[in-house]
């Protein structure tokens, strides 16, 4: 097996030199600059709190592998896990609403858990103050890591099947040869090694500047405490245990609890975010109470946390804080960990910015990937290659990790907009998006219309049956009745849709065909204009990327993708002998998806090109010119409507805008955004990679069989074969709610016979038919006309199987 040298000691690297072992590489070296086992990083004074609930399937699942693995752990006797079970309190209103969508993602990701009323609540924590709390969330599996002395029995393990283990041993730099790692350099010399991981944790940063590679994470301090003895707890816990009383989150006030003997410990997210220079950190002896990662009390910034914590907890009004510290730990800009290897170096691995709860899943997921190169769980939320450049540079992650570390408990919709920073990418259309009011939100660093408030007028004309049903305040928030209009005018007039922020790339030169026929499912090799779309599938088949291809030269494509995720990809694979030219294109050029029934009325005005069905047929491409500006139309619609998308360069594209606008006045045009957009993709049963299906899903599950070529020869080509439709044993499935109004916005568990069976990916207002829509995941089983219900809340909302699409299946309306 390779050489392996793992950097860091903490919970992360000694979770990876097991998971490692594990799958026979025994040649693992483990280095951390502090001592062993007690190194001084994060891992060395974390409290061990473990909530498994997120609402990440993704999360979820890392945290549960983890109780999973601990629980079987131990040190000679002693515990590593201890399943004292989770509660999280409401004491407001909005609270205990939300426990019921958090208790609506445990079921769906497999969580078992209760929402529990006050009495209840008392029952299991009896130090709260039952008058204060108006209910709580319960998960029996949840508890307490011992972080450290997991550490201590990973390291055995790993070593009794090979693993070295060295401390005090700090690594100044990474050796690299042809683009490839092959060792590490020490204050104690080289260490060769085939692959390194840096699990470095809030230290990251500064390993992964040995190789040039961005680390987006900020080291940020966060206060622990840890009481004298409460009264109440007096003689509850043997040294052995510790802890009985569940771990408790006060999310309300920023705060969390744990029972350790007669004390308890409390962690405070209620402070101002504390970013950390590394220079700055402690220096000298680790011991338990002095370390890099603890930095000194700030006892100003508790003093409110500790009145909150005596309001709920009113046993603590007997006792007082015994010690505390605010102790380091890295927070990302999106909240996810960072997994993968150095765009530069290959051979050199990252995994930080991960919690004790994540740690066994991300080790895993790491050590599945190095070894069979393949996650069996999708990891794209956790990818370093997700961040779009403008997003890894330092003042970004520093002002969104710390956003980050304010909002940890808040309750987010899942359209919370980020404040800030935003305007960081914005369309050649903007300034005439802002005229007409557009509702931004942002994605990836780009500012995207969600609707327009110039269109409210049309909810005048708007026809009774397309006004769309009141909505409850949580379905209600960042959508408007416009998108309703918006919709209307896309199925029965014309309407612009900025594309522009959707990933682009060009893919040229003598050997771009042959990459894109082996990354993807489809047929490559058709006649330049044309338009493909199709599927990139990991080694296993499962759908990595859905792209559009155009073929715009014999050796010239153009590739709608969906995020940096598919430039890393392709890079990655492209033959080295230079034959395949990447570009990303993105910011260079702009898109107009024009698209309704008039879509060629309008577009006739404004070009001699001939864009009739003879001209211009369903899926080719050809350049043309709209307003006098050069353009690549292509005849797609996302929407299902007749029209194109318009894609020209940057300079050129409010010229095109202004064209196209001034053209349809008498048309009806309208500049329609990502909500009216995302209903009408739904009704045509339009998928959303990373939402409705990951690498865990192959095609035939996830209903897009239709784009595998069936000759062999592409990656993921051998597994597929022998499987179809007929063969799948579980399916996504488009449901509509059958009161016609009740609309989910996604992560709900799906019920099948009373049971949980499945959950919701992307869900919407159908307008055009009239009801709400969701797809979701479910047993093969249930096939049309099934009836299924879906947990939203404390709800259950009753859907059916409906066919899809919902909207023009025989296409008649697309094809114009
Ligand atoms: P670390 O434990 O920091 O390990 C990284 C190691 O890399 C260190 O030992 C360091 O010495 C070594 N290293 C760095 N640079 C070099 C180098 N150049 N050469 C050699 N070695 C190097 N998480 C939870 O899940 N639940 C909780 O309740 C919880 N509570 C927390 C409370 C506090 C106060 C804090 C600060 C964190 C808490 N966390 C919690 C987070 C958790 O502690 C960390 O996310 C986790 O321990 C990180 O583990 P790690 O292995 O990535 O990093």
């Amino acid at each position: 097996s390779p050489r392996v040298v793992i950097i860091g000691a903490g919970i992360v690297g000694a979770n990876l030199a097991d998971e490692l072992t594990a799958r026979g590489w025994d040649r693992v070296t483990v280095l951390d600059q502090g001592p062993l086992p007690l190194t001084g990083g994060s891992t060395s004074h974390a409290p061990g709190l473990v909530f498994q609930t997120n609402a990440s399937k993704t999360m979820t699942e890392f945290a549960r592998y983890t109780v999973e693995k601990f629980l079987a752990l131990d040190v000679d006797g002693a515990w590593c896990f201890n399943q004292v079970g989770g509660l999280e309190v409401a004491t407001t209103p909005e609270r205990l609403t939300d426990l019921h969508r958090r208790q609506g993602w445990a079921t769906a990701w497999g969580i078992e858990g209760r929402v529990v009323d006050p009495d209840e609540c008392a029952a299991l924590h009896p130090l709260l103050d039952r008058d204060r709390v108006l209910g709580g969330f319960h998960t029996p599996t949840d508890g307490l890591a011992k972080a450290f002395r997991a550490v201590v029995a990973l390291a055995r393990r790993a070593e009794a099947r090979g693993a070295r283990f060295q401390g005090s041993t700090r690594v100044t730099g990474i050796e690299s040869s042809g683009g490839r790692v092959t060792g590490v350099r020490t204050d104690g010399g080289v260490v060769p090694a085939d692959v390194v991981v840096s699990c470095a944790g809030f230290w990251g940063p500064a390993v992964g500047a040995m190789v040039g590679m961005a680390v987006p994470l900020l080291p940020l301090a966060h206060q622990f405490v840890w009481t004298g003895q409460v009264a109440e707890l007096a003689g509850r816990n043997d040294e052995l245990t510790e802890a009985g009383l569940p771990i408790l989150r006060h999310q309300d006030r920023d705060l969390y609890y744990r029972e350790k003997g007669d004390r308890l410990g409390i962690g405070s997210y209620a402070h101002r975010p504390m970013p950390v220079e590394l220079g700055d950190l402690p220096e000298g002896d680790v011991t338990d109470a002095a370390m890099p990662s603890m930095l000194p009390f700030t006892e100003e910034d508790f003093a409110e946390p500790w009145e909150h914590s005596r309001q709920l907890l009113p046993s603590l009004r007997g006792t007082k804080v015994d010690s505390g510290f605010n102790g380091v730990f890295s927070f990302t800009p999106d909240g996810g960990p960072l997994i993968g290897e150095s765009p530069d170096v290959a051979g050199f691995w990252i995994a930080e910015a991960v919690w004790v709860t994540h740690s066994a899943g991300v080790a895993r997921s790491v050590a599945q990937l190095l070894v069979e190169g393949r996650s069996e769980i999708d990891l794209h939320g956790c990818d370093v290659a997700r961040f779009e450049e403008v997003q890894l540079g330092a003042e970004y992650v520093r002002e969104t990790a710390q956003q980050n570390f304010v909002e940890v408990y808040d309750v987010l919709h899942p359209l919370e907009p980020r404040r800030s920073p935003r305007d960081l990418r914005v369309s050649p259309f903007s300034a005439r998006q802002r005229e007409l009011g557009a509702v931004f939100l942002e994605v990836a660093g780009w500012e995207r219309p969600h609707w327009y408030e110039a269109n409210a007028g049309l909810l005048d004309e708007l026809p009774a049956e397309w006004v769309p049903p009141e909505r409850d305040d949580w379905a209600a928030r960042h959508w408007s009745p416009i998108a309703a209009a918006e919709a209307w005018r896309t199925r029965t007039a014309v309407a612009l849709y900025d594309m522009t922020p959707l990933k682009r790339l060009e893919v040229s030169g003598p050997g771009a065909l042959d990459l894109l026929q082996r990354l993807t499912t489809g047929q490559m090799d058709k006649s330049v204009g044309s338009v493909t779309y199709t599927l990139a599938l990991d080694e296993a088949a499962g759908v990595r990327s859905d792209l559009t291809v155009a073929r715009l030269g014999e050796q010239l494509f153009q590739v709608g993708a969906n995020g940096n995720l598919d430039l890393d990809h392709l890079r990655r694979q492209a033959p080295a002998d230079g034959s395949v030219q990447i570009r990303d294109i993105t910011g260079g050029t702009c898109c107009i998806g024009l698209w309704g029934p008039r879509a060629r009325d309008l577009v006739q005005r404004v070009t001699s090109d001939d864009l009739s069905n003879a001209g211009l047929k369903y899926f080719r491409a050809k350049r043309v010119r709209i307003g006098g500006v050069p353009v690549t139309a292509m005849r797609l619609s996302y929407v299902g409507e007749l029209g194109w998308e318009l894609y020209t360069s940057a300079e050129h594209g409010l010229r095109l805008w202004d064209a196209l606008w001034e053209a349809g006045q008498d048309l009806g045009v309208i500049a329609a955004g990502r909500a009216a957009f995302n209903s009408l993709r739904l009704e045509k049963g339009y998928r959303s990679w990373g939402h409705d299906m990951t690498t865990e899903h192959d095609p035939y599950e996830a209903g897009l069989g239709f784009a595998v070529r069936k000759q062999e020869g592409f990656v993921g080509s051998t597994v597929l074969a022998g499987r179809g439709e007929d063969t799948v044993r579980r399916r996504l499935c488009c449901l509509t709610v059958d009161d016609g109004r009740s609309v989910v916005l996604g992560h709900e568990p799906v019920y099948l016979d009373g049971r949980p069976a499945g959950y919701v990916t992307s869900a919407a207002f159908g307008h055009t038919v009239g009801r709400p829509i969701a797809y979701a995941w479910l047993p093969a089983s249930a096939g049309v006309g099934t009836a299924v219900e879906i947990q939203y809340f404390d709800r259950r909302v009753r859907a059916t199987v409906a066919a899809e699409p919902l909207v023009d299946p025989e296409m008649t309306r697309i094809r114009g």
